[in-house]
This record gives C-alpha cells, structure tokens and sequence, in this order.
C-alpha cells in the first residue's frame, strides 16, 4: 500500500511512525511533514490546506489511503473534497468535523442529547454576553466559537476580565471570524483527562486515556499552551469512570451526530473533567491530539492501518483494539519563551542517540533542514520526548533521562511531567 499523511507536528510523526509499523505499507508519503517525518516519509512541499493539490498529489501517486491528522483542513472539508474523487481517506467529512470546529453546535449537540457538560450560553452579540455576564458567577469561561490553535478560551476571574474577554474576541477578533460567536460557560474544577477513540460512524473504540500538561511553565503556572507534555494511562481514569462515560457520553456522541444526519468516521478525542458531580465533556476534538497521539500510538497492538480501514468500511466492530499494559510518558522539548516568543533556527543535536533504542521516540514537532541539510529548530514545540516503562513512574524516569541526549540552543521543558501520578498509591 502506499499511504499519505498529511500534517506537520509531531502528532504526525507518532501517526508515521505507527503507519510505518505496518507489514501492509511499501511506500509513506507526508505533506508537508517535518525533518524527522522525512527519515520514514517521503515529505512533500504540499500545505494541509492546499486540497486541491493533495488530491492531484494522491492521484498521481496513486495512493491507496489518506490520514488527516490536523483539525484545519478537516474542518475546512478535505475528506468531503477526497472522497468525492474517490480517494479512500481516512477523518471526518466537513459535516461531522463540526464537533470540533464549532463550540457552539457542540455544546447544543450535548444538551440536546443530555450529554453531561458544563452549563452554557451561546451568544453572536456582544451586549448580550455582557449582559449575561453581569449576573454571572464567577471565575467564568469564555470560548471562542470556531478553531483558534487551542488559544480561545479565557479564563476569567471578575466582570472586568470577562468584559475585556468580550471585546478581545467578539469585537477586536483576536481569532477572526471564530469569534463571530462565543460561548460563555461554568467554571468546572477537577481534574482533566483525555481520551482517543476510533469511530466508524457508529461503532466506537476507545483507546487507552491520557493526561496533558498544557500550561508552560512548572507546577501548572504560565500561559496555556499546545501542551507541553502528558502521559498514558492515567491512574485517574478509573474503572468507575470508563463504566460512566461507556454508558453516558462515548456512544451518545456517536448516537447522537449519526441522528443529527452527520455519522462520525475517525478520531474522537474527548476532553474530560472529573468533577465532584462525575466525568464532564470539556470539549471534542475532530482528531488525535498532540501530543496526546505521542503517548497513546506507541503503545497501540493493532496495525494502525487495519483499524482506520475499518473505521471507513464501516467494520470497526470486528476490530479488538488492544493496548499494551505498561505506560508512557512524553516530554515537550520546546524554545525558551514559547508559546510568547521564540527564536528558531538552532541546530539540534544528539537525535541520532534515539537509532535503535526499544521504547524511546523522538517525535519532531517543529523542526527543519537548513541549507547545509542540518535539523534545526523551527517551531516553538520542538520535540516531543516519549519513552515506555513497565510502570508510569518508569516510564517517566526513562522520558526524562532522555531529554538528556538532544539538544539545543534555548532548550525548555517542564520538569513535573507526569507529577500527579505520585498521588496515586
Ligand atoms: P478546551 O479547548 O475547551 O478544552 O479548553 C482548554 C482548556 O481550558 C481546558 O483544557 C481546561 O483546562 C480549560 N477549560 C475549558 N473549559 C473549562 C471549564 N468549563 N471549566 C474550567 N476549565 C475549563
């Protein structure tokens, strides 16, 4: 088979990585990919939005499947865009990617199926949503409507801050037309997890869950980021809690958009909060999460191409999606001052000390050849680190041992990935 992916970060790299594991597979290409994609994939000057030259590409390639990995051109329809050429591709057509991209029909699709979440309004006026705010209980969250790189959500501890909230996204459109409307909704507390599941339309898989680290900096203070490294399984998703989102939320999504004339082909990635009153939906993604797929495709049994095959044919029942019973953990490798501002174009070295090491990745987020065919960085998330263990704080230990082996001018990472698991007996 011959097999693109498209996309650039290191959710892509973990995607090649598990596509060039396959027995099935002769020839990987990737667009537009990375320097590390490029040592599995063959990278091609193609940007994830160009579809109409993805499709040429595809044809002309004669390739026999497509991955998306990324959330812009699922949205923007890709896979309606392939499928009408007859390209088997694998993602969400336009109309199902809408779990992602609109916040707003997200959170109607959940109260309209009594899927549990976080109270809510939605508003496209800005007088109105301030209005509702000046009765609002507080801290309160404000979210833009439509996709903004994981950055339109605020945040906010008074009036004053939600009024500033309004304005930044509703009248100064900080993130552009996603914030034609905004969603104003219940400050939850507990704590987060995420989980991956394969969908077929109407079957579900879930994989094994997951934590993220989003905020830069130690001890979960700084700015929020793309993450900035997680681990797998979490302790904290408890058999309890996979017996109550089975029953009340996994399937009721899937349900729930197939009833709504928008089946559901690809990744689901729930964001969940456990609070006191159970699992609640944060948010849906349309697509694996990075660098959620870093932690979780490592440690998947199956063929990865037999699985997302499935999911197109409409089979994904006949699949036993297994896992691996150890852990792992990845740590971001990032640009000193991302996500604010950064310099790039440091030569990485020490990648070669992850060749022929069982367990470990190195999966390259933002990273280039320069002119003289060195890796540099390019990107504020550089790196993502991952290594196996028997056990999560094994798993840890051997992630962090080998954040010693790269390196690069202005190196950053946190230090208490994987922390929270100390809590845990
Ligand atoms: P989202 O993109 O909707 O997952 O939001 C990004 C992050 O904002 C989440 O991972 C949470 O940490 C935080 N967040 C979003 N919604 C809420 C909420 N209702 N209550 C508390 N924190 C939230």
């Amino acid at each position: 088979m011959k097999v693109l992916v498209v996309g650039s970060g290191g959710r892509e790299h973990a995607i090649v990585t598990s596509v060039a594991k396959s027995p099935r597979v002769d020839k990987i290409y990737c667009a537009p990919g990375n320097a590390g994609i490029a040592a599995l994939a063959e990278c091609v000057p193609i940007g994830a939005m160009e579809f109409d030259k993805l499709v040429a590409f595809a044809k002309e390639k004669e390739i026999d499947f497509t991955i998306i990995g990324m959330d812009d051109p699922l949205v923007g329809g890709i896979v309606d865009v392939f499928e009408a050429e007859g390209l088997r591709v694998f993602g969400p057509k336009k109309n199902a990617a809408i779990l992602e991209g609109s916040k707003a029909f997200s959170k109607d699709l959940m109260k309209k199926y009594n899927i549990p979440t976080a109270a809510y309004e939605n508003f496209t006026d800005p007088k109105a949503a301030i209005a509702y705010l000046e009765q609002a209980k507080f801290p309160i969250v404000l979210k833009a409507d439509g996709l903004a790189l994981g950055k339109g959500v605020l945040i906010c501890e008074n009036l004053d801050e939600a009024k500033a909230g309004v304005k930044e996204i509703m009248e100064d459109k900080k993130f552009g037309a996603s914030g034609n409307t905004m969603v104003i909704e219940e400050f939850m507390t507990g704590r987060e997890v995420s989980v991956l599941s394969f969908v077929d339309g109407k079957t579900i898989k879930i994989m094994s869950s997951a934590q993220d680290h989003k905020r830069a900096k130690d001890g979960d203070q700084g700015l929020n980021t793309g993450g900035m490294g997680n681990f797998s399984p979490s302790p904290f998703y408890t058999e309890e809690v996979d017996n109550f989102c089975k029953k009340y939320i996994y399937q009721a999504t899937v349900d729930a958009m197939a009833k709504e004339g928008r089946p559901f082909t690809g990744v689901i990635f729930f964001g969940l909060m456990l609070t006191e009153d159970g699992p609640k939906v944060l948010e849906y993604n349309a697509r694996f999460g990075d660098p959620e797929a870093q932690v979780v495709l490592p440690r998947m049994k199956n063929d990865i191409i037999d699985v997302m095959e499935a999911c197109v044919d409409g089979k994904l029942d006949t699949v036993d999606l297994q896992f691996e019973d150890n852990a792992a953990v990845c740590v971001v490798l990032a640009s000193d001052g991302y996500p604010v501002s950064y310099e790039k174009g440091f030569e990485i070295k020490g990648l070669e000390n992850f060749d022929g090491k069982d367990g470990y990745y190195c999966f390259h987020a933002g990273t280039k050849f320069d002119e003289n065919g060195k890796i540099v960085t390019n990107g504020g998330r550089v790196l993502g680190v991952t290594a196996k263990g028997a056990t999560l704080k094994e798993a840890r230990a051997n992630a962090y041992a080998a954040t010693e082996w790269v390196d690069f001018a202005n190196k950053y990472m946190r230090h208490d990935i994987g922390k929270a698991i100390d809590e845990v007996k």
